[in-house]
């Protein structure tokens, strides 16, 4: 609580000496910030032009200080406890940390600089800080607790009723419910987590650096291309080290293994992968991760649950342990028994080159390449022409957003931006009233972060007269000016995956912030935009979009169809190895509180053997001991969350297929009774009544090309 408090004072000091001192930090907060006062431009875009990155960190504390005492003035009101004076203050609480944090979040991930990051490492634990303030604050809990009670006779509308049971929800998993001595207990297991969860990262990161594949025999490196060599060379170069470096990426298996002919180098440097956080000494990971999963299942036992992913998937989609693995079992045999065969077909080929010798992981990637380009022989030198960035986005992922849903796109040059390669669009919705405000930032830049996502700048809220401000943010090679940019077929999907999120942050209609748009549970997020890919390989989409950049012709029908044959390569492959990390999640996050300390290499070997997912040479896509999400990125006991809104999406775009496919009706009728809804009711139940059934993973399957081996029960 003291950090707290003197954020309040210099927040206090801030707000009212509006005195301007050198150090950013000491920076008065007052009318000159650009965030003081809402923003005047449309849809209260952030002010790009007038903010500077010194604007940021007094912005930020104020609006701490301010979303604290509000906090503090809703649990100390002396009047009796009502949906307004609960539940609706708290809804329209710490506005000015919403405006600054939604900018701050946006340029901190695509266009950081050294000042920004300062600012970030400074105010994360404030921010931390904050919400424990408010979640195990016991007389805020006290009224929400009251308004929960007499929830069903204060004839709350069916949104209002939600809220008050989420935010209920809220403070019961975040600790509120326990006694004083446990809250305590709970503060120190949550410390030791984080602290845990810290070091993890570390330990990781450095393991990571050291593990790297080192050789100063250049004949080692056969097979890699002149770049690839190149890169090997720069990195030794970076480690001040002789000869060439391979440094690792975050999964099992090295993009290198698939052009590297030695099979002696193949074997090294997936044994450096594998073995990077298991070598003993200071950057050996596996006694922190056997404490974190003990501490987690304590923690767990803490709050009431039998174990730690029990706790967890409570407010998820699937809701239990038992629903997300009953899920991940049934795919098991199909994609166990694909890569079985995927198997075959390699050892065949290297039987055929007389190898004189049995597959094992490092000789996957090498060996599936060549049977890849063999059975597929997709070359993107030869699609690329087709695929031209602008012309994807307006006559692929808008035509197929204005065919669903009737929105339309009008670039707004007015409207400043923080990087001059952002461009913005009003969304029009049909019946011609402005919708939403989206930005897009597809090309790659040093300061931005790696892959691609979707946020927003404005949350939209009919209670706070708010219409969405979304982002999708890529990394897109940029292409040399005048030029056109030509993108692979995966940055086209890229691109309609982020807009299906973005769409579920423009079409958001809920009265409060906090059920809106994209703030649904972790195996339900994925699914709008995994759902909005299909419609990139669909033909009445493609067919618009997929035209060559000079001629205007349409993509030869073989090279297209390639395309769509490509996407069932290696899958026995890549589902297994993502089944095995997703079971292993499951695992660890199921065991008792009074489990003993695990041993973390008998333990991975058991849970795969358990769950049928131990194949030689199909390795888990992480191994415990680097499994990032789950010890250090908040996917704990929710990896299987990707392969469950995979179901979603296949089964939502079956049902389309059913219906008629690309049609009006069928993307309003998403739209009204998913897309626009948030959070405002259970997924689990949201889904069933828009598709009329349960989820079922068959689509899933013959989606994947895996419904072959499924068997037949
Ligand atoms: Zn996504």
């Amino acid at each position: 609580m003291s950090q707290i408090s003197t954020l309040v004072t210099t927040g206090a000091i801030a707000l009212t000496s509006g005195s301007l001192r050198a150090e950013p930090a000491d920076v008065g907060f007052g009318p000159a910030n650009p965030f003081y006062a809402p923003s005047s431009l449309p849809f209260h875009a952030p002010p790009f032009d007038k903010i500077k990155d010194a604007d940021y960190q007094p912005a930020i504390e104020a609006g701490i200080a301010q979303q604290f005492q509000e906090t503090i003035a809703i649990a100390d009101n002396p009047a009796e406890p009502t949906f307004e004076n609960t539940i609706v203050a708290m809804e329209r609480s710490g506005q000015l940390l919403s405006r600054v944090m939604g900018a701050f979040s946006g340029v901190t991930g695509a266009n950081m600089n050294p000042v920004l990051q300062k600012i970030q490492e400074t105010e994360a634990p404030k921010l931390s800080a904050l919400q424990d303030a408010t979640y195990l604050n016991s007389k805020l809990f006290k009224r929400v607790s009251r308004i929960y009670e007499q929830r069903h006779s204060l004839h709350l509308d069916a949104e209002s009723l939600r809220l008050v049971e989420y935010d209920y929800e809220q403070f019961v998993h975040s600790g509120a419910r326990l006694s004083d001595a446990d809250k305590a207990e709970l503060k120190k297991l949550n410390e030791e987590e984080a602290n845990l969860s810290t070091a993890f990262i570390s330990k990781l990161l450095a393991a990571t650096r050291d593990g790297a594949y080192v050789t100063k025999d250049k004949a080692a490196l056969a097979g890699l291309s002149e770049a690839e060599l190149a890169a090997a060379a720069q990195a030794a170069k970076d480690r001040n080290v002789d000869g060439w470096v391979i440094s690792l990426q975050n999964t099992t298996q090295q993009p290198s293994l698939l052009s590297l002919s030695n099979r002696a180098t193949r074997q090294a440097l997936f044994q450096v992968s594998w073995n990077r956080a298991e070598r003993g000494g200071s950057n050996d990971t596996r006694d922190a991760i056997a404490r974190l999963a003990q501490l987690r299942a304590l923690k767990a036992k803490l709050l009431g649950y039998p174990n730690y992913a029990a706790w967890n998937l409570e407010d998820q989609m699937a809701h239990t342990p038992a629903a997300a693995l009953k899920f991940m079992d049934a795919l098991v045999p199909a994609a166990t028994a694909r890569a079985v065969g995927e198997a075959k077909e390699i050892q065949a080929l290297i039987d055929v080159q007389q190898g004189g010798f049995a597959l094992e992981p490092w000789d996957w990637n090498f060996y599936s390449e060549q049977v890849r380009k063999a059975k597929y022989d997709l070359d993107e030198a030869q699609t690329r022409p087709y695929f031209e960035l602008n012309n994807v986005l307006h006559n692929g992922v808008f035509y197929a957003a204005h065919l669903l849903y009737g929105i339309s796109f009008k670039q707004r040059n007015d409207i400043p931006v923080y990087n001059p390669d952002v461009q913005v669009y009003e969304v029009i919705d049909a019946d011609g009233k402005p919708l939403a405000l989206w930005y897009c930032d597809y090309y790659k830049r040093d300061n931005k972060n790696g892959g691609a996502w979707m946020s927003n700048f404005v949350n939209q809220s009919r209670l706070l007269g708010l219409l969405p401000v979304v982002y999708n943010v890529a990394n897109i090679t940029k292409p040399p000016a005048g030029q056109p940019a030509l993108i692979s077929f995966n940055d086209v999907t890229g691109m309609f995956h982020e807009f299906g999120h973005a769409l579920h942050g423009i079409f958001a209609n809920t009265e409060y912030p906090s059920l809106s748009g994209t703030s649904v549970p972790r195996d339900f997020v994925e699914f709008p935009s995994q759902f909005n890919e299909h419609w990139a390989s669909y033909p009445a989409v493609f067919d618009h979009y997929a035209r060559h950049y000079k001629t205007g012709a349409p993509m030869p029908a073989e090279l297209a169809a390639k395309i769509r044959k490509a996407k069932v390569f290696n899958q026995g492959y890549e589902f297994t190895e993502l089944l095995a990390a997703a079971e292993l999640d499951m695992q660890w996050h199921s065991l008792a509180p009074d489990a003993a300390l695990q041993n973390p290499d008998t333990f991975e070997v058991e849970a795969l053997k358990k769950t049928h997912l131990w194949l030689s040479a199909v390795p888990t896509r992480y191994r415990s001991s680097y499994f990032l999400h789950i010890w250090g990125n908040g996917y704990a006991a929710g990896y299987y969350a990707y392969l469950w809104c995979e179901m979603l999406d296949d089964d939502a775009f079956r049902w389309f297929e059913d219906h008629g496919g690309l049609t009006r009706a069928n993307g309003d009728r998403l739209r009204k009774m998913v897309l626009s809804r948030g959070f405002t009711e259970d997924p689990a139940r949201m889904y069933a009544q828009w598709r009329g059934a349960e989820p079922s993973v068959e689509p899933l399957l013959k989606e994947r090309g895996l419904e072959l081996a499924a068997p037949s029960r």
